[in-house]
């Protein structure tokens, strides 16, 4: 009695986890045939590709051609990738620039090694000249004309985009970048003598140094946290670029006067010019696309005290 009982209850059971099998939507939806206009659409892999309303993840990488590729995928035809610590550092800090589009030529390497390296490309590429507020400034062409119409935005609006520093606010040359870069380095050694924390001799040696050898110690400082930047808080990249990697010799970038006015950074953003160095707040990068396009350019949104800066996502 006990056994039959037993099988009963058994019987009763395995009915039961069949009928909550049919029950479950999958079923539902293979046995209502294939009437419904989801079942005459294509296979679930290229129905999911086609969505129009898809994630935003998805819509992202299929209107813009290049994410897939990323950073790399970008950068000019010829460019020199760099192979040794400074470079790839300096590329990914500042390397945004490399990716800039609208027809601008991007520098074909990070690092210049000279005054006449630096001559020879910008008297290669399309620039000219304008008077901003009695700074004389050089840009490239479309950089110059982007930032004409941001101006006069601007001036509409009530804000005014000046240029800071005068006429180095725009095109530096070789000598220009090594002067900024002494103008950190030799405060900074005399700052951390008087610390302690490295000997004068080592610092007359630093000083002594040629400027590629010189770059590389002042970072190996830098990695103990003895910081070269205008305050000693962080590193010296954030101030003043490395001799011959500024962005402003590529003649792209504008250092902007008023660049704590949100409304000044979003002219500028509109007509494709916007943050790339981390930190370094009046510095601006013409990169010649509209924000909805540099992920597509394998740049990533790096956030910082209510500003965004767009670098390498590398
Ligand atoms: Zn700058």
């Amino acid at each position: 009695m006990k056994l039959l009982k037993f099988i009963l209850q058994s019987v009763v059971l395995l009915s039961a986890f069949s009928l909550a099998g049919c029950w479950s939507p999958t079923a539902m939806d293979s046995s209502s045939g294939s009437a419904t206009p989801r079942d005459s659409s294509p296979t679930p892999e290229r129905s999911s590709n086609d969505k129009p309303n898809n994630d935003n993840k998805m819509i992202d990488s299929k209107n813009t051609v290049d994410a897939a590729d990323g950073f790399a995928a970008n950068l000019p035809a010829g460019f020199t990738m760099p192979t040794d610590a400074v470079g790839k550092k300096m590329l990914k800090e500042y390397g945004a620039i490399f990716v800039a589009k609208d027809g601008v030529t991007p520098p074909p390497k990070v690092v210049f090694n000279n005054e006449s390296e630096v001559s020879a490309w910008q008297s290669g590429v399309s620039k000219s000249t304008e008077t901003i507020d009695g700074a004389t400034i050089e840009l490239q062409s479309n950089a110059m004309k982007a930032l004409k119409d941001a101006i006069a935005e601007a001036n509409q609006s009530g804000v005014k985009i000046a240029a800071r520093g005068g006429s180095d606010a725009a095109r530096r040359d070789y000598s220009g970048t090594v002067k900024n870069w002494n103008s950190r380095v030799e405060p900074g050694l005399k700052h951390w003598v008087r610390k302690g924390k490295i000997t004068q001799s080592e610092a007359n040696r630093i000083k002594g140094l040629s400027i590629p050898e010189q770059i590389t110690e002042i970072f190996k400082l830098e990695e103990q946290r003895i910081y070269f930047s205008i305050d000693f808080s962080k590193s010296i990249i954030y101030s003043v670029a490395p001799p011959g990697t500024s962005q402003h010799i590529s003649m792209l970038a504008f250092d902007v006067q008023d660049h704590a006015n949100p409304k000044v950074r979003e002219i500028l953003e509109k007509h494709g010019w916007f943050q790339t160095v981390f930190s370094d707040l009046p510095h601006f990068t013409y990169l010649g696309v509209t924000k909805d396009k540099l992920s597509g350019l394998g740049l990533k949104k790096v956030s910082d005290g209510g500003r965004e800066f767009w670098m390498p996502d590398i």
